[in-house]
């Protein structure tokens, strides 16, 4: 067994066990290995031992290693930083974008996906803890942001993103999934239809779970350190 495959199988046993843990289903949560720095020969040793969805953070890096991977059936998730000028390629190589978190980026999303494609599957990035990271909008917008996007023929709003301060204590680590969960029952209680809550990373992955992550982003677990060149 290569070190990814490896790897892969010990983060499904932890989602495993952390979905048992508190009485979830562990196919409610899905896996996105985040591979954003790591090469193309990485992304598809973890395909060969059955991964399907894949996370990059970089526009150009994420479309280049889409086509240099050049496997038909994965699925690609966008969890980096937006910029306005950059959105269509995003619109025209991903399935999914985590890091919505502005009217006229989704805008843009909306109008460049290519008709010969299904909806883009989208999530809000929320700003749980209101701390330095400025990515993501304050939890008090979320309704209204939702509601707009929501309306949008080429989009399709799943639900909500987090990235939470690091830190190492599993009860510390609960709470900012505590408050994503509560604003996702919120949107939910006020008419919109969301089925994701995309929280949980290598280090916090058990936290996210047990507050009702459906869906988790796993770098370094999987990959190892990243390379930065
Ligand atoms: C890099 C990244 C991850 C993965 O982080 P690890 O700690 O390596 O698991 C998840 N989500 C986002 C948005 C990231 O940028």
């Amino acid at each position: 067994m290569t070190t990814i495959s490896a790897n892969l199988q010990a983060v499904l046993a932890r989602i495993r066990s952390a979905a048992q843990c508190c009485g979830r289903s562990p196919d409610d949560v899905r896996l996105v290995a985040v591979s954003k720095t790591q090469p193309a020969a990485f992304v598809r040793e973890a395909a060969a031992a059955g991964q399907l969805a894949f996370g990059e953070n970089y526009v150009q890096e994420g479309v280049t290693k889409i086509t240099a991977v050049g496997l038909p059936n994965l699925e690609w998730h966008f969890i980096g930083p937006l910029q306005g000028n950059k959105t269509r390629p995003i619109a025209e190589a991903f399935h999914w974008v985590h890091s919505v978190d502005r009217l006229r980026i989704a805008e843009r999303l909306s109008a460049q996906r290519p008709e010969t494609l299904p909806p883009l599957q989208a999530c809000l990035q929320i700003n749980i803890s209101g701390e330095k990271t400025k990515s993501g909008i304050a939890p008090d917008d979320a309704l209204s942001l939702a509601t707009r996007i929501a309306q949008l023929p080429r989009l399709k709003l799943r639900g909500l993103m987090t990235i939470p301060e690091a830190c190492d204590d599993f009860a510390q680590q609960r709470q900012p999934f505590r408050q994503l969960r509560e604003l996702f029952d919120h949107l939910n209680n006020h008419g919109l239809a969301l089925d994701t809550l995309s929280m949980g990373m290598s280090n916090d992955l058990e936290a996210a779970i047990a507050e009702g992550a459906t869906l988790v982003r796993v770098g370094t677990a999987l990959f190892g350190e990243r390379h930065t060149s």
